[in-house]
């Protein structure tokens, strides 16, 4: 590591952030140019220091780092963009914290992943301008999958290889993708996927984010294609998320109050 290494200037998110010691903060950070890192920011817990008002989740920073001999150190932090749209609403909220668990639990450590910030940046724009964040979800999503290299096979037969037809069919996260009628009433992990579930998550799949349009999907098959999602993620990630949990109890509490997501 030469000394251009030592001293970095980065686009960035926090993570998460554990207090340290009696003043300091350990952070975890996806950065532009060095990825997924953990940063300590010094002093940062005191009523005077500059950089704890920057230091949020949920916001786009520019960071100055400094790598020591096992960790790097924040020294300077600016805001570049607040998202004040998402942080005043609850639900924007939680699903720009789905996001952010789901970079922690996929990016890897030390390791730039430029499509992966790119897509996290275009991502927070979408969930603060979209009314309903459920296909900026979906398409961060499947496209989180395809550049980690976990995307599902949504359009042949991953055991006997026929191409699917239009009909219901069979999904296996353990297999990585769909499974024909045939084969998949024999998978006994498999799970059932409606044929309208199916075709919205391979539109998502092969279009630009530009190409979804306003697709009318009903709740009913909204909420299969999440509950598909979750089933594959978790699986990969072979632990339980934490934030879909809370997106949910926010929507059910708003339907209790007649507000419409
Ligand atoms: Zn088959």
């Amino acid at each position: 590591m030469d000394d251009s290494d030592r001293l970095i200037h980065s686009e960035a998110f926090v993570i998460t952030q554990v207090d340290y010691g009696e003043a300091d903060r350990l952070y975890t950070i996806f950065t532009r140019s060095k990825g997924k890192i953990k940063a300590f920011a010094r002093g940062v817990r005191k009523t005077k220091s500059r950089k704890a008002g920057h230091l949020q989740p949920i916001s786009l920073i520019n960071l100055m780092l400094a790598k020591g001999k096992s960790f790097w150190t924040i020294t300077q932090a600016d805001t570049v963009e607040p998202y004040e749209t998402i942080k005043s609403d609850l639900f924007k909220t939680a699903n720009a914290f789905y996001i952010l668990e789901l970079v922690n639990r996929f990016a890897p450590e030390d390791e730039a992943v430029q499509p992966l910030f790119n897509l996290v940046k275009d991502t927070m724009t979408r969930i603060r301008v979209e009314e309903d964040p459920f296909m900026v979800k979906k398409f961060f999503e499947l496209r989180l999958l395809k550049i980690t290299g976990y995307m599902p096979n949504l359009t042949t037969c991953i055991q006997c290889g026929e191409t699917i037809m239009r009909e219901d069919q069979y999904f296996s996260a353990e297999q990585g993708g769909i499974l024909c009628p045939r084969c998949g009433v024999s998978s006994p992990n498999a799970r059932k996927i409606s044929m309208m579930a199916l075709k919205y998550l391979r539109f998502i799949q092969r279009s630009t984010y530009q190409e979804l349009g306003k697709a009318q999907i009903s709740q009913a098959v909204k909420g299969e294609m999440d509950s598909i999602m979750l089933y594959h993620l978790t699986y990969i990630n072979e632990r339980a998320f934490n934030t879909p949990f809370f997106i949910h109890q926010i929507e059910e509490n708003d339907t209790d109050k007649g507000i419409k997501k």
